[in-house]
C-alpha cells in the first residue's frame, strides 16, 4: 500500500509538466463592452425594447450605455439587481459558432437582434430571479449574429453582479475540447486527491494513528470532491449545475475543517484551543448553510461570501496565534504551516478573484491543495514507518523476552520435574531402608541379618547394577552374596590385594581396574568419586572392635548416566548414609547375638545352659512335631559326685564337670543339643533319633565317660561314672512335653538299678 501511494506522489508531481503544455483556444471578447442598469422596458409583443437598440428618451447619464472593461459589477450598483451589458461580435467568419461564458452572476437572457437566443435562470414579472447555480454557458449563435451587437439581460441578488471569468468566441466543435482542456488540472488533480483519500481511509481503518489518516482523508475528500465538482467537464457529463454547487460548496466549506483538524493533531503540543474553536465552527457553518439552502431559506450562493469572511478571519486569527510559536516548533509542522500558509493564501487570492477585487484568472488552489495533501500524507507515511519499524522493534524485544521468559520457566519447570523425581527416589529408598531396618531387627543372628540385607540390596540401590560379598565366617573369606544388574565390577580376583582392606571409609575400584588397584578416597572428600563406587560394611563387635563384614561394589549402566534425574553425587551420599543405617542395625543384630550367646552358655563347660535348654527343648519339640520326626532326651547324672568333691577337691571336681562336657561333645552329632542344666547333670537332645538310637547313644555316652582320665594338678583320676536316663518320643512316651519328665524317671531308675547304667 505504501509503494503504490509512492508512485501516486510522484505522478503527481510529474503532472503539471504536462498539463502545462496544453494550449487554449478561442476569440476572447475582452474589448468593447458597455452596461447599464436597470432592467428594459418591453415592446408591445414583449420584446425588450434596449435589444433593440432603443435607448429610450433619457437624458438621465446613469441610465445611458456606458463603457466597462469587463461585464461584471459596475459602478454604482446601489442594491440594484439587475443590470444590462452588451458587446458587437467581433466579424470572424465561422462556420459553427458559440458564445463561451464562465460564468453569470447570477442568471442571463442573451439576446440577438431583438430575439432572445438563450436563457438561464428563470426571470419573473418584476425581472426578478432564482440562483441556479453557476455552470459555464455555450450560447449558440447563427452566422448572421457576427458583427452584430449581443444583449445581455441579468439579474443578481449576490454580491456580484454580471458576467465573470471568461468570455469567448468558439466554434461549437471546438468548445467541449477546450472544456475538456481546462479541466484536466481539475480532474487529474481531483482525481488523484480522491485516490489520497480512499487510501488514508483504508489506512484509518486497519492502521494505528486513526485520527491523523481519517484527517487526511476528509481533507483529500473535500478536495477532490470541491475540484471535480467545481471543473466544467462535470457538466458535460450531467447537466445539473446546482447539485454540482451545492457538492462543491459542501466541500468547499469542510475543506477549513479538515485542515483545522490535521492542525490540531500536528500541532497538538502547542496546545492552541483556537484550532478547535475554528474547526467547530467551520463545521457548524457548513451545516448550517447547506441545510438553509436546501430548506430554501437563503441563496446558496450568499452562503460563499459568509463562509469567505468566516474562512479569512479563522485564517487570520490561526496565523496570528501560530506564528509567533513558528520557531518553537519543529520540522514537520513548520513543514505542515508553511503548506497550510500556501493553500490559504491561494484560497484567499481564490475569493479575491471571485468577489472582483482581483482581475480574472485562474487561480491554482488545486496545487495548493495538493501540496498540502502531500506534505501531509508524506509526513504521515514517515511517521507511520517509524511507529511501525518502533512497533516492530518493540514485538522483537517482547518476543525475545517471552522466549527467554518461556525458556528460564521450562528449565525451572524440568530442574522441579527432576527435583520432585529424585524426592520421590530418595522417599522410595528411605521407606524401602526403614522397612529392611525394621526387618534386620527381627533376626537373631548376624548370618541372618546379612542374608536379608544382601536379598534386599538391589532395590536399596536402584538404578546403578553391583555385588556385594558378605564374610560369613571369621576369617578373611568374602563370599558373593548378591549379584544384580549386568555388572563388570567385581572382587573375586581383587580379594588377595584387598585384604586386609584398608582403613579408609570408602574404597574406590577404577573402572578398568579389575584386578583391583585400590585407591583410598579421603573421608571427607565432598565430591562422589568417579563410578564404579566400592562401599564397606562396617560392624561393631565387643572383642574386636570394628571389622569389615561386608564390601559392596556399584555400578552405573550407560543409560542411567545419560539419565538427566542421575546425579551421583546425591545418590552416592545418599546410599553411603543408608549403608551406614544399615551397619548400625546390624552391629546391634551381632551384638545381641554375642551378648545372647554369654547368657546361654556355661561358662565352665563352654556347653549351654538350663535357660537355653528350655528355650531349645520347646523349638525342637515343635520341629519334630511338624516334621513327624522322632525326638530324644538324655538326662545325665554323675554318679556320686559328692563324695569325688569331698575327696579330691573341689577344682578336681570342676575338671571332672568339663572332661564329661568334652566326652559328650566329642560323641555327639553337631545337631544335637548338650547343656548342663544342673550341678552335675546334663542333658542331651537328640532330634531325629528314636528309642533305640537313643539308648545305643546314652549308652556311648556312659562307656565313654567311665573310660576318661582325668588330670588335676598332677593327678590323673579315673573311675568317674554317669547314670543316664533316656525318653524316646514317640516310644517311652506319647507326649513330647513330657520327655523331661519321663527321662528324670529313667535317671532314678538308673540310680537305683546301682548307677553307671543307662534306663529308659
Ligand atoms: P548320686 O549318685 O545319688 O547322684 O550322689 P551324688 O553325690 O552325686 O549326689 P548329690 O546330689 O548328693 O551331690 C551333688 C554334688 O555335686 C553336690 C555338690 O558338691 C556337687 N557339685 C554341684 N555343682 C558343682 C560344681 O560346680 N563343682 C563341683 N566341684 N562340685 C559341684
Ligand atoms: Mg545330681
Ligand atoms: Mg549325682
Amino acid at each position: 500500500m505504501l509503494d503504490v501511494l509512492r508512485t501516486l506522489i510522484l505522478l503527481a508531481c510529474l503532472l503539471p509538466v504536462s498539463i502545462a503544455q496544453a494550449q487554449p483556444g478561442g476569440v476572447d471578447l475582452d474589448q468593447g463592452w458597455q452596461y447599464r442598469w436597470g432592467d428594459s422596458p418591453r415592446t408591445d409583443r414583449g420584446q425588450p425594447l434596449w435589444a433593440l437598440g432603443d435607448d429610450g428618451a433619457t437624458t438621465d447619464l446613469a441610465d445611458r450605455w456606458q463603457a466597462i472593461g469587463f461585464p461584471s459589477n459596475p459602478p454604482g450598483r446601489a442594491g440594484r439587481t439587475n443590470a444590462w451589458f452588451r458587446v458587437t461580435l467581433p466579424a470572424t467568419p465561422m462556420s459553427d459558432p458559440v458564445l463561451y461564458i464562465y460564468s453569470v452572476d447570477l442568471i442571463v437572457e442573451v439576446y440577438a437582434g431583438g430575439e432572445r437566443i438563450y436563457q438561464y435562470g428563470t426571470f419573473d414579472e418584476e425581472g426578478q430571479g432564482r440562483f441556479e447555480g453557476w455552470p459555464w454557458h455555450m450560447v449558440p449563435l447563427a452566422r448572421e449574429h457576427l458583427g452584430q451587437p449581443l444583449y445581455f439581460r441579468v439579474f443578481s441578488n449576490y454580491s456580484d453582479i454580471g458576467l465573470w471569468g471568461e468570455v469567448k468566441l468558439f466554434e461549437r466543435s471546438e468548445l467541449s475540447l477546450y472544456i475538456l482542456d481546462r479541466s484536466l488540472n481539475a480532474l487529474v488533480v481531483g482525481g488523484f486527491s480522491l485516490l489520497i483519500a480512499l487510501l488514508a481511509l483504508v489506512f484509518a481503518l486497519v492502521q494505528t494513528e486513526k485520527r491523523s489518516f481519517a484527517s487526511i482523508a476528509l481533507f483529500s475528500l473535500a478536495v477532490s470532491v470541491m475540484l471535480l465538482a467545481e471543473s466544467q467537464a462535470g457538466q458535460l457529463l450531467w447537466n445539473r449545475p446546482l447539485v454540482w454547487d451545492y457538492l462543491a460548496a459542501g466541500a468547499y466549506y469542510l475543506i477549513p475543517v479538515a485542515i483545522a483538524l490535521l492542525l490540531s493533531q500536528w500541532l497538538e503540543d502547542t496546545r492552541m484551543r483556537v484550532i478547535r474553536w475554528i474547526w467547530r465552527g467551520h463545521l457548524a457553518y457548513a451545516v448550517l448553510a447547506l441545510s438553509a439552502s436546501l430548506l430554501d431559506w437563503v441563496n446558496l450562493s450568499s452562503t460563499f461570501p459568509v463562509f469567505d469572511a468566516l474562512y479569512l478571519a479563522s485564517s487570520l486569527v490561526l496565523f496570528t496565534t501560530v506564528l509567533p510559536r513558528f520557531r518553537h516548533v519543529n520540522g514537520e509542522q513548520r513543514t505542515i504551516l508553511v503548506c497550510y500558509a500556501l493553500l490559504t493564501g491561494l484560497l484567499l487570492v481564490d475569493m479575491a478573484v471571485a468577489h472582483g477585487f482581483l482581475p480574472w484568472g485562474r487561480v491554482p488552489v488545486s496545487w495548493g491543495a495538493l501540496v498540502f495533501a502531500i506534505a501531509i500524507v508524506m509526513i504521515s507515511l514517515w511517521h507511520y514507518t517509524r511507529i511501525q519499524t518502533a512497533l516492530r522493534n518493540l514485538n522483537r524485544e517482547l518476543e525475545h523476552k517471552v522466549s527467554e521468559r518461556t525458556a528460564s520457566l521450562e528449565s525451572l519447570a524440568r530442574r522441579e520435574q527432576i527435583r520432585a523425581h529424585q524426592l520421590m527416589l530418595e522417599n522410595e529408598r528411605t521407606r524401602r531402608l526403614n522397612d529392611l531396618i525394621a526387618e534386620l531387627q527381627d533376626c537373631c543372628s548376624l548370618k541372618e541379618g546379612l542374608g536379608l540385607f544382601s536379598s534386599r540390596l538391589p532395590t536399596l540401590c536402584q538404578p546403578l547394577h553391583g555385588r556385594f560379598y558378605g564374610r560369613l565366617e571369621q576369617d578373611n573369606t568374602f563370599e558373593l552374596l548378591s549379584r544384580w544388574g549386568d555388572t563388570q565390577v567385581g572382587l573375586d580376583q581383587a580379594f588377595p590385594s584387598l585384604l586386609p582392606l584398608p582403613p579408609a571409609s570408602r574404597i574406590l575400584l577404577t573402572p578398568h581396574e579389575q584386578q583391583a588397584s585400590v585407591a583410598a578416597v579421603d573421608a571427607d572428600s565432598n565430591g562422589a568419586p568417579a563410578l564404579p563406587w566400592c562401599l564397606q560394611l562396617r560392624l561393631q563387635k565387643t572383642e574386636r572392635g570394628s571389622f569389615v563384614a561386608g564390601v559392596l561394589m556399584l555400578d552405573a549402566p550407560e543409560v542411567t548416566r545419560s539419565d538427566p534425574h542421575f546425579h551421583p553425587i546425591k545418590l552416592f551420599l545418599a546410599l553411603e548414609h543408608a549403608l551406614q543405617n544399615l551397619a548400625l542395625t546390624l552391629s546391634t543384630v551381632g551384638l545381641r547375638e554375642e551378648l545372647e550367646t554369654y547368657s546361654y552358655e556355661d561358662a565352665l563347660t563352654g556347653l549351654k545352659n538350663r535357660r537355653f535348654f528350655d528355650g531349645i527343648l520347646r523349638h525342637e519339640i515343635a520341629m519334630a512335631r511338624r516334621h513327624e520326626l522322632p525326638l530324644s532326651v538324655l538326662v545325665i547324672d554323675i554318679d556320686y559326685f559328692k563324695r569325688f568333691n569331698d575327696r579330691y577337691g573341689h577344682q578336681a571336681g570342676d575338671a571332672a564337670l568339663k572332661a564329661v562336657a568334652a566326652a559328650l561333645m566329642d560323641e555327639t552329632r553337631e545337631s544335637d543339643v548338650i547343656c548342663r542344666i544342673g550341678g552335675e547333670e546334663f542333658v542331651v537332645i537328640l532330634p531325629g533319633a528314636a528309642e533305640f538310637p537313643a539308648l545305643d547313644r546314652a549308652e556311648l555316652l556312659r562307656r565313654s565317660v567311665s573310660e576318661r582320665v582325668i588330670e588335676v594338678e598332677g593327678q590323673t583320676l579315673r573311675g568317674l561314672t554317669v547314670s543316664i536316663g533316656v525318653a524316646s518320643w514317640p516310644g517311652t512316651t506319647d507326649s513330647p512335653e513330657q520327655l523331661v519328665r519321663v527321662a528324670d524317671e529313667a535317671l532314678y531308675k538308673a540310680k537305683q538299678q546301682g548307677r553307671n547304667c543307662v534306663a529308659a
